[in-house]
């Protein structure tokens, strides 16, 4: 059987349409959702991410509000960047870019993310409702492997799944979404013995560990479903012609580029599974997706009744949910 590619962008896509429909269906009752991000200094990559953050909002209709404290900014300072964003009524999200500077306290500002706003999930309070399967904001990148799964008709409930890497912001979330949906779930890392091993007993197996091309054919059983959360760039043309000698649209584009962006599972692996996300093009779309739609989310949470009360038509406040 062939493998079937996971295209992101497509569902991605998919996701924006309907996050597009419900700001428009929002800006119908007067209420427009708004989403801060918050960038501290000049890291290249954050700069990127931030970019098209921001572009994706305006394009969905989202109000977009981007605010750039220097390098040197303190915990204090920041803390007062929050504090004053969650006492904005036309801010649904508040997203702080991470990774923040050395003499930043990054988890004291995280946790000064009022919950309500919380569009990256990081929050304890909604870490905790998503391991109770409570109603909640959900971290980002997580929730978009979910869709593709979902959207991909790829069955969850029953099989089982290895997420390799246990961060806060994917491997944990991960795993617990899994479970959450009936799979039976493994979770590795550094200290896992015989990850190969592990690996292969997975039906679903979810790679967010940050080393480029690690998961090899050893690590998959035939017909595996493998979602790539890994993003890393290789710019070493040795490196480049140890994953991709051969192939040529790769090759066009590094000579173009200097560097590519891969996963954490190696090329060989699209032979040996039933289906598998691409690096470029699998999950990172999802994860702007998601942003959009937390950012919806959390407006209709917190101000959707009273748009719907104040549109004249208070009946509509149950719509929201
Ligand atoms: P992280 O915080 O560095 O966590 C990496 C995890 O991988 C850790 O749990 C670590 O284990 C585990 N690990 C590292 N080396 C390992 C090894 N040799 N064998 C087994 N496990 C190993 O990274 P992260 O923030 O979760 O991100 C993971 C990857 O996803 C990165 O490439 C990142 O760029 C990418 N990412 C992509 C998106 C997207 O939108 N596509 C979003 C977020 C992150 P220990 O806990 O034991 O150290």
């Amino acid at each position: 059987m062939p493998t079937t590619i996971l295209d992101g962008n497509k569902i991605a896509a998919e996701i924006k349409a309907e996050v597009a429909a419900e700001v428009e269906a929002l800006a119908r009752k007067g209420l427009r959702p708004g989403l801060a991000v918050v960038l501290v200094g000049n890291n290249p990559a954050s700069e990127v991410y931030v970019r098209s953050k921001v572009k994706s909002s305006e394009t969905l209709g989202i109000f977009s509000l981007q605010i750039t404290p220097p390098e040197t900014v303190t915990t204090e300072e920041l803390l007062a960047i929050v504090q004053t964003l969650n006492a904005r009524d036309d801010i649904d999200g508040i997203l702080v870019q991470l990774p923040l500077p050395k003499q930043v306290d990054s988890k004291k500002v995280l946790l000064a993310v009022a919950p309500e706003k919380d569009v990256d999930g990081f929050h304890p309070l909604n870490v905790g409702n998503l391991s109770t399967q409570r109603p909640g904001l959900v971290s980002c990148t997580p929730a978009g492997c979910m869709e593709i799964l979902r959207r991909s008709g790829i069955p969850v409930e029953g099989q089982n799944a290895v997420v390799i890497g246990r961060s806060d912001i994917v491997g944990k979330p991960m795993a617990m979404l899994l479970l959450n949906n009936n799979a039976t779930v493994t979770v590795c890392h550094s200290k896992t013995r015989d990850l190969p091993g592990m690996c292969r007993t997975a039906d679903i197996l979810v790679a967010a560990i940050g080393r480029t091309g690690m998961v090899t054919k050893e690590f998959v059983k035939p017909g595996a479903t493998v979602i790539d959360v890994g993003m890393n760039r290789v710019s070493d043309p040795a490196e480049f012609r140890r994953f991709f000698a051969g192939d040529k649209k790769r090759e066009e584009a590094f000579a173009k580029n200097g560097s590519t962006l891969m996963g954490d599972v190696h090329p060989e692996v699209a032979h040996v599974a039933g289906a598998i996300t691409p690096v470029p093009g699998g999950v990172g779309p999802l994860t702007i997706a998601m942003l959009m739609a937390n950012t919806v989310k959390a407006a209709k949470l917190r101000r959707g009744a009273r748009a719907a009360a104040n549109a004249g038509n208070p009946a509509a406040s149950n719509e929201v949910r």
